[in-house]
Formats: structure tokens, sequence, C-alpha cells
């Protein structure tokens, strides 16, 4: 086999297991096939004419390169399309409603980015001196306000740079406070529906990490708990609302019984956007919450940027959050980057980052934050809850909803593969969604459910774009419970069809060597 132009070989095309033939040049109308850039254009050429260098003693004491750098070379118009086309191969927000549960795929709004790329903001350096990043540190402190407002609790900490991240925050702060008292305890109670990196974390940290079992409604087992409770709990991590989309009622209760035995709360604030303007955390007891800026108030995550997880605090906690901060001196603003025996911030355990945190992030979250005001905010809340319930509702007389008569769910709903034919999961659906042009929802999390299917609509979709979902929806679940083979071997319309997941995660294949393309074309 050859590589032609395009750098296509017959094999990327999707014509494997009998499908539709491929064309000649592996695209499928206009959607078009791309190489790896080393498969295209010819590492011999170059797209730029450069002089030849003069000739100049080497004083690299023989350790000049020997061989061709294989750069790939490409000419402008080569390289400039090789991008867009391996971006039409991705899915994105932009395009599409994007049901990812638990990951909260937030609409960005443009004017974010506007306000982000303003070069007073996009330009700074972070060595810069004080007095010239003002505005900078007053966006850091305004956000830090509306955060603390917000969440009714006393105390922030910027600079956690993800949801885990400000985990890993929130629990040094804990041991630290636990430590200061001369009480250092083993144990950290996690509910079976925890996100993965809570136990991660507090693994992570040296303790030892124990389940506390659901309710048959999906809630924390207050009972249970309460048993489990003693002098060797350090802190209790509770998801709320929780990852099966349900508000945890008992929460105040839980805090109750926590902070009788002399351990901490901490709260997963993932979802903190189906509560923000309902409900301050600090009202329930909470000790130390992170707030994934990305999943609440917008900003691209996941494979289109990064995110920000600063940490709210309570006043027992507060005393240990890291450095730095930003603090309100009569000389303007100023950032607290080292403990001073005898202030406040004596007990800091230390810093979480090199610098003051993601600022990119700060600059959206605040520009969010302002632009909806808190009645907006509140909106945003009941729009998710809404769009979330009308999904649970308008497919669970088809599909199993497990906790689904337990009443409304929050901004997720949750369903299981329960009646679908012999031999047909929830991966075929998954698949068969692609087809119809989604990505698929959240699959087997929570692992709590069998089969889980966890779906999350943004609060920004329309009645029109959730009907068509739910349409698309019901489709392939009615093929999987009627057991269209077709579904088996699905997506039959995407690039790839059924790739090796699990030989891709534990074997990745990250170097390009050129004796590859030599194998695959023999
Ligand atoms: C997303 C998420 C996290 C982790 O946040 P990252 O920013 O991805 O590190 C933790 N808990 C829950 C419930 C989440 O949804």
């Amino acid at each position: 086999m050859t590589i032609n132009q395009s750098g296509w070989r017959p094999e990327m095309g999707n014509a494997e297991g009998g499908g539709i033939a491929g064309t000649f040049t592996g695209n499928r109308g206009l959607m078009l096939e791309e190489a790896l850039i080393f498969e295209i254009g010819d590492t011999a050429t170059t797209g730029v004419d450069l002089a030849d260098a003069p000739t100049v003693a080497s004083r690299l004491g023989g350790l000049d390169r020997n061989r061709e750098i294989g750069l790939p070379g490409l000419t402008e118009p080569e390289a400039m399309r090789h991008y867009p086309r391996l971006s039409r191969q991705n899915y994105a927000i932009d395009l599409g409603l994007f049901p990812l549960g638990s990951c909260t795929m937030k609409h960005n709004p443009r004017l974010n980015e506007k306000v982000a790329r303003l070069p007073g903001f996009a330009d700074l350096h972070p060595m810069q001196p004080i007095d010239t990043i003002q505005g900078a540190l007053g966006v850091i402190d305004q956000l830090a306000h509306w955060l603390k407002t917000l969440t009714g609790m006393p105390a922030v900490s910027m600079s956690p740079k993800a949801g885990a991240h400000g985990e890993l925050c929130g629990l040094l702060a804990i041991r630290s406070a636990l430590e200061a008292r001369g009480d250092p305890r083993a144990v950290i109670l996690v509910p079976e529906s925890a996100h993965g990196t809570n136990p991660a974390t507090a693994a992570f940290c040296g303790y030892k990490v124990e389940n506390i079992p659901a309710t048959a409604a999906g809630r924390v087992d207050l009972a249970a708990l309460e048993a489990r409770l003693g002098p060797d709990v350090a802190a209790v991590m509770i998801t709320n609302p929780n990852t099966c989309g349900l508000f945890e009622p008992d929460m105040k209760k839980i805090a109750d019984a926590v902070h009788a035995v002399g351990a901490f709360v901490y709260c997963d604030g993932a979802n903190f956007n189906a509560i923000v303007g309902r409900v301050r955390p600090g009202d329930l007891g909470i000790d130390a919450m992170h707030i994934n800026l990305h999943k609440t108030f917008s900003t691209p995550h996941g494979g289109g940027g990064p995110g920000a997880g600063p940490v709210v605090f309570s006043e027992a906690l507060a005393p240990f959050a890291p450095l730095p901060f930003v603090e309100q001196t009569d000389h303007g603003l100023v950032l607290v980057e080292e403990e001073t025996a005898g202030e406040h911030h004596a007990q800091s355990f230390g810093r979480m980052v090199a610098f003051h945190g993601q600022m990119g992030m700060f600059t959206r979250a605040l520009t969010y934050i302002l632009s909806h005001g808190a009645d907006g905010l509140r909106q945003v809340a009941e729009d998710a809850v809404l769009n979330a319930n009308y999904i649970l509702r308008s497919l669970d007389d088809l599909l199993d909803a497990p906790f689904g008569e337990s009443g409304p769910c929050m901004h997720e709903a949750l369903f299981s593969d329960n009646g679908f034919a012999e031999g047909f999961s929830t991966l075929d659906v998954a698949k068969g969604l692609i087809d119809e042009g989604f990505h698929p929802m959240t699959v087997y999390f929570p692992l709590v459910i069998h089969g889980a299917m966890l779906v999350e609509p943004a609060e920004t979709e329309s009645k029109a774009s959730l009907d068509q979902f739910i349409g698309a929806f019901r489709s392939v679940v009615e093929r999987a419970k009627a057991g269209d083979q077709a579904l088996k071997s699905a997506p039959h319309f995407a690039p790839r069809r059924r790739l090796d997941e699990t030989l891709a995660a534990r074997k990745p294949v990250l170097v390009w060597k050129e004796t590859q393309v030599a194998a695959a074309a023999e």
C-alpha cells in the first residue's frame, strides 16, 4: 500500500468490517481524512527558503546534530489546512449539545474571551512588579469576594488549578488544622458515589479511605455514617449535589455529626452550578469546598482549555489556607507570599503553585459573574435543573431511571441499562449517539449504578435542541431494547469505528517513528 499525496492510507478509511466502501481519497463527502503531520509532505522538503548558513567553527564540543532533524516539511497551505481538518473531527459545545454528566460542559460566552484577551490581562507576566499589576490583583480580589459571598464562606484560596487540585488544597488544610491541635487522624470517609478524584486525593494525602454506603434513594446513609464516625476520622468528603445528580438533604445533619467527633467536612463543589444563588454551602456546615470555575462559571475545559479550582474555607480552616493571597492595604493591593510570625496567615500550610493561579480563568469567571448578576446566576442554576428534569421525564418511560421515583433530579439525569436486549450495553447506546451527531453522555459512572448513563444538558440549551437530543436518544435506546444488530457496530458514520480504547490507554503510542509508516505501508 502506498501513501498518496494527502497522506491517506486505505486502512484509514471507514470500510473495515464490510461497512461503506472507501472512496479514492478516503474523504467522505466534505468530511476530510487527515493523516499525521509527519505522514504528509516530506521531511526532506521545507516550506521556507532559507539561505545556506555560513560555515562557522563549531563550539559545541562534539555535540552537533549528526543526522536529519526530521521535521515535517509542508507548504504553507498544507500546514494551514492540517489543523482545521483535524479540528473538524472533534466535537465541541460550539457545535452541539454536549451531554457529558459530572463534567458540566458549559457554553462559554464570547464576552469572556474578549475580556480575557484585553492586552492589560493577556500580556501580563507573573513576575511583574506589584505596582504594575494592581488591576489584575483587583480581578483576583473581586472574584474572591464573589466566591465568598456566593458560598457564604469567610475565606478563599484562589491558587489551585483544577477541582482535583482544590481537593488536595482542602485536605492539606484539614491535615494542618488537625496536626496543629496535636490530633492527627488516619481515616477519610467517602461515599460510594463519589467522583474518583475524592478517594484518590485522600489516598495521595496519606489517609486511609473508607466507603460510606448510599441509601436506596441515592443519598448518603446517615445512620451508617454516624455509626462509623469516631476519633480516627479526619474528614468526610461529600459531593453536593452528588454524582447521582441528587441533592443531599441531610447535609446539615451530616456536618453536625462530623463536627461532634472533631472531624471536618470537605464538600466537592464541582456541581455548584446546580445550586449557585440558591444555597450557600457555608450555611450547611461545610469547612472546605472547591469550586470548579470551569464548570460553574463557564470557561472552556477538558480538551478545550485549563481549569481553576479555588477553595473556600470555614473560620476553623481559614488560618491554614495556602499562600499566596491578595490583601488590601493602605498602599493598594499586595500579594502575600510568605508566612509572617504573629500574622493571621502564620499557620498557612505552604503553597500549591508557583504563581497566583489561572489568571485567564479568573478573568472569564469574573466576567461571567458580573454579566449575569445575582438574579442571572440564580437563573443559571434553575435552568440547569429544569433542563435536566425535562430530559429525565422525557426518557423515564423508556429507560430505567434508578432514582427517578425519589423526586426531581438536580442538574443531571441518571439512567441504567436495565431492560436492554441480551448482549446490548450502555456502550452501544453511546456509540449509536455518535452516529446521531451527539457526543455521548458520561457512561459507567457513577459506579453505584449498573451500566450508568449520566446526562447533563447545559442550562443554555433551548427546548428545541433538548427535543432533538431526546428524539435521538430514544431512537438509539429503542434499538438497544429491540436488539438491532447494526447498533453493535456503531458508529457507522464517524471517521473511525470502534477503537481499542483499553489498548490505547494501556499502551499509548505517543512518539512517531518513520518505521511505523514503513511498516503500515507494507
Ligand atoms: C470534575 C469533577 C472533579 C474534578 O475536577 P477537575 O477540575 O477535573 O480536576 C471532582 N469532582 C466532581 C464531582 C467532578 O465533577
